[in-house]
């Protein structure tokens, strides 16, 4: 009998060399958080982001997020404002810095923070309390923020923005690599997302002096001397040759990946936008997104589980859009400014499976449930 294979939203896809690069490092003894993996990987990086910025490879993008917001001295009695409509990681190093979270909420255009929202709460803060500290922006399932925008209205009131681009590796903002858009940038490499290292980050940032202090708090903050010596606290943060080995092959094929993620979005589409009761997010001008994930929203609550129940019978995972931080158990009683888009997008979309190793058979039989269940 023909058994059905699971089918995952996002699963890991190897091109060929990571073996390679890894074998490379266990056959010089380079198992350590340091490495030429380590130099390779954060240069391979640095190139495919046009070259001006500075990246130092981390354990996480979560990792990534809290030493940006310690290079921004983000601490206690500060405000940080963050895109509600996202996943938890990009919120929780506000909490690890013992700040406080304020959420603003997505605009129709991109599912991504509302400039227009985000200046509301600004002069809010200002009068009511003091200056936020941060911005935390989000490139949410590789779709570009509209960073023109969110930059003017940083820059108007002097506050730095951290761009979390954990799902935007290979998204492209008026030709612009997602990464490398304002002050601080941060990547994933965790299991799920466009390449991985089975898990590890990245930060991006503007200067040299900049990258050297990241790589200082990322290893625990050992002053020069022939002891260990410490004048500040540091973090155990900093990525290991081994998996930077692995970083190196995926940077070989990044671009078939954003490739075949966005002729998954197309498949979707082409065969799914005759429905009227599905729609897709469209890119702006001058977006480019990497199509992390495709994900569609219904016209009802219902409708989305329906589709997402009859996909599990077969095998197949889907899920529901980003729960809002602002809905969420553990933030909802901060500040949040709010128009309801992302508890509509939360209500009614569904993140479809979106892996670059998809097979033209995988799409099918997906699309084929999708299809006699809008027909039911
Ligand atoms: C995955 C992700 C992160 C965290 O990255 P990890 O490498 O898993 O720690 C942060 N923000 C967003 C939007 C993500 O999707």
């Amino acid at each position: 009998m023909l058994t059905k294979t699971k089918i995952y939203l996002s699963s890991p896809h190897m091109g060929g060399s990571e073996q390679k690069f890894v074998d490379e490092a266990f056959a010089t003894n380079w198992i350590a958080p340091l490495g030429p993996n380590v130099d390779g990987f954060e240069n391979d990086l640095k190139n495919y982001l046009g070259g001006d910025k500075c990246v130092a490879v981390l354990s996480s993008g979560t990792a990534a997020i809290h030493l940006g917001l310690q290079l921004l001295d983000v601490s206690e009695g500060d405000e940080v404002l963050c895109q509600s409509f996202t996943f938890s990681a990009s919120a929780n190093p506000i909490i690890y810095q013992d700040a406080t979270p304020v959420f603003i909420d997505s605009e129709l255009d991109t599912w991504n923070m509302s400039p227009e929202l985000l200046e509301i709460a600004i002069k809010d803060r200002i009068e009511k309390y003091k200056k936020p500290k941060a911005i935390i922006a989000v490139h949410l399932y590789g779709m570009p923020y509209k960073a023109n925008e969110i930059n003017a209205i940083a820059k108007k009131y002097d506050i730095p923005v951290v761009e979390d681009s954990a799902e935007a590796l290979g998204s492209k903002y008026f030709n612009r690599e997602c990464g490398s858009l304002s002050d601080i940038g941060i990547l994933s490499f965790n299991g799920n997302k466009i390449i991985t290292t089975s898990g590890g980050g990245a930060l991006i940032v503007g200067t040299k002096e900049l990258k050297d202090k990241a790589v200082f708090l990322s290893t625990q903050a050992r002053d020069n001397a022939p002891h260990y010596e410490h004048s500040s606290i540091g973090f155990n943060y900093r990525m290991s040759n081994v998996l930077a080995g692995i970083g190196r092959g995926q940077m070989e094929v990044i671009d078939d990946r954003v490739e075949a993620r966005r002729k998954n979005f197309e498949f979707y589409k082409k065969h799914l936008s005759q429905f009227n009761e599905i729609t897709f997010l469209e890119e702006p001008k001058n977006f480019f997104s990497n199509r992390w994930i495709t994900c569609i929203e219904t016209e009802s609550f219902e409708l989305r589980e329906k589709l997402r129940l009859e996909l599990l019978k077969d095998d197949i995972e889907s899920r529901p859009l980003w729960k809002p931080m602002h809905m969420q158990p553990i933030f909802k009683n901060y500040l949040h400014f709010t128009n309801g888009t992302s508890e509509r997008l939360f209500d009614k979309g569904l993140c479809l499976p979106s892996g670059s190793n998809l097979s033209q058979d995988d799409l099918q039989r997906i699309l084929n449930i999708i299809i006699n269940t809008l027909k039911l």
